[in-house]
């Protein structure tokens, strides 16, 4: 006969197996490139052409999606096959719900806290790096980005614009202050001390599922400012861009001399009037991604291809040539 206490014992440790084998899977999982859309090998011509768009400009304007994060790990929404709404009925918490429901906070607050540590830790993959070295010298006029997971900023890039925000910060609805998440995971440790869920489940924009129960419960803080709503600095979906942001976009792209559109469909038009914006003025349009994107009739060169071994190969080529002509010098 068992005792009660041993079946608790047990239970725990049968969570703690099925726990270290989800880490494990996940593990192999994010490791694959599973969240990578299937792709034909990329084209030598591909690539040349764009090593030749590349070079021939100085101040490129990058726009770069979800595509770009894929490979390190970061599912996308819309992706064939592999994306989260291919994956999952669950879509992203409207901004009218997110305001109007205290129920619909503390359910985004509950799952954001839990899949945290995971999302957070993410770390920048060779796209993100070829990228600030390519800003390196001196050739990104400005990196718009509709990622809100910081691996531009990890990778050490420094002219980014968060178009659609950021998951690292935390906004007031009824007044100025801005917190730091990391902050913001201390608070929420401090007043849940019972949560203790761990996931190896990630989403855009660090989301995950948790049942009811585990929602019920979950104690949201207020502004320590005004005791407003915090939510978290990210546009969500029905939530509009800041006139700010679209005319620091709009300014920059102005000053550019090219468009480079990496791992976005551009689906959504704050992207996309970027690419309408660059077309009227006469700048070419680049664009690396796997599957079409509104803007395939706009551009000069288009290379389908994950982003990290298009930008390798391509840096790789301009490399190669800079050797030969300091060799001929
Ligand atoms: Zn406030």
């Amino acid at each position: 006969m068992i005792s009660f206490a041993e079946v608790n014992v047990i239970c725990v440790n049968s969570c703690k197996i099925i726990n270290s084998i989800r880490t494990v899977l996940y593990r192999t999982y994010s490791s694959g490139f599973n969240f990578v859309p299937k792709s034909a090998p990329v084209k030598e011509s591909d690539l040349l052409k764009l090593k030749a768009f590349i070079e021939n400009f100085d101040r490129l304007c990058v726009v770069t999606g979800a595509g770009i994060s894929t490979e390190s790990g970061i599912p996308d929404y819309r992706s064939e096959g592999v994306g989260l709404y291919a994956r999952s009925d669950r879509r992203p918490v409207l901004y009218k719900e997110f305001c109007n429901s205290e129920a619909v906070r503390r359910r985004y607050w509950a799952r954001n806290y839990v899949g945290w540590p995971r999302f957070s830790s993410v770390r920048p993959n060779t796209a993100h790096k070829i990228l600030r070295l390519i800003e390196d010298e001196n050739k990104v006029r400005c990196i718009v980005t509709q990622n809100v997971d910081d691996l531009h900023a990890k990778a050490g890039s420094r002219r980014v614009i968060e178009l659609h925000g950021t998951a690292f910060k935390v906004m007031c609805l009824d007044c100025d202050e801005r917190i730091c998440r990391y902050y913001l995971q201390e608070v929420l440790d401090r007043l849940n001390p019972d949560m203790n869920v761990t996931t190896s489940m990630i989403r855009p924009d660090g989301d995950v599922d948790l049942s009811q129960e585990q929602v019920e419960g979950f104690k949201v803080p207020t502004c320590e400012n005004c005791g407003g709503v915090l939510k978290p600095d990210i546009i969500f979906f029905g939530d509009n861009v800041p006139r700010q942001t679209v005319e620091t976009v709009k300014y920059n792209v102005d000053r550019s001399d090219s468009l480079l559109i990496i791992g976005s469909t551009l689906t959504t038009y704050s992207g996309y009037r970027i690419a309408l914006q660059a077309n009227s003025a006469g700048k070419p349009i680049g664009i690396i991604n796997i599957g079409k994107t509104r803007a395939d009739d706009l551009a000069v060169v288009k290379v389908e291809g994950r982003c990290g071994d298009v930008l390798a190969k391509v840096y790789a080529l301009i490399r190669r040539d800079e050797e030969k002509q300091k060799r001929l010098k």
